[in-house]
């Protein structure tokens, strides 16, 4: 029925996500676990992506595998129920921009949320580059323009970058950046339009 299912998104982050939220999934996947910052944003990006409470809980309990059922109806499905606004006070959180994620919340060097553009160092932001794009067109001769965009302080010009050649087999050419010029400015934009691209 088109509804979006916890077991899809692993296949989804692998096609669709832009690189914040890649290496969350992939932080995920690897430890079994987030911090709280990056639960939030990714978490609230897989809402509005479409994931569902019931299968959010689905995809987080699945995740978090080295805790107990106990441990984790009492540590974290309170905040997931929360970030849907089904408890406290239960506001309707929106995901967050670019812009937020840029600026607030700044990571240290054990946490993986914020902006890879931004917070990775060279040497991993390039070699994180290879390893989640190159199965979709990406290659090391692609590296030097994006350095070069991320050392001027053009994250979002850099992740645009990266959704052209990502998408180029799809007819994406450099400079129509998610579509018609336009450049990316928040995740779950950078998805939804990558998914539009495969209709
Ligand atoms: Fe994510 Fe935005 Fe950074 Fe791209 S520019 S990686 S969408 S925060």
């Amino acid at each position: 029925d088109g509804e979006l299912r916890a077991e899809m998104v692993d296949g989804l982050a692998k096609k669709h996500f832009p690189m914040c939220m890649r290496n969350l999934h992939e932080s995920l996947m690897r430890d079994h676990h987030l911090k709280h910052f990056g639960r939030l944003q990714y978490g609230l990006f897989l809402k509005v992506l479409g994931l569902s409470i019931e299968e959010a809980v689905a995809f987080w309990r699945k995740s978090f595998s080295s805790i107990t059922d106990d441990k984790f109806n009492k540590e974290y499905k309170y905040n997931i129920r929360h970030s849907y606004g089904l408890e406290g006070k239960r506001a309707n959180y929106p995901a967050k921009s670019c812009q937020q994620i840029l600026l607030s919340d700044q990571p240290g060097p054990s946490d993986c949320h914020g902006c890879p553009y931004r917070h990775f160092a060279p040497d991993n932001l390039q070699t994180s580059l290879l390893t989640y794009y190159s199965n979709q067109g990406l290659t090391s001769s692609n590296l030097p323009e994006i350095m070069k965009t991320v050392k001027e302080g053009h994250y979002h010009v850099a992740c645009t970058r990266v959704f052209e050649i990502t998408h180029t087999s799809k007819g994406v050419e450099k400079g129509q950046g998610i579509g018609s010029g336009e450049s990316v400015t928040h995740p779950n934009q950078y998805a939804a339009r990558s998914r539009e691209l495969e209709k």
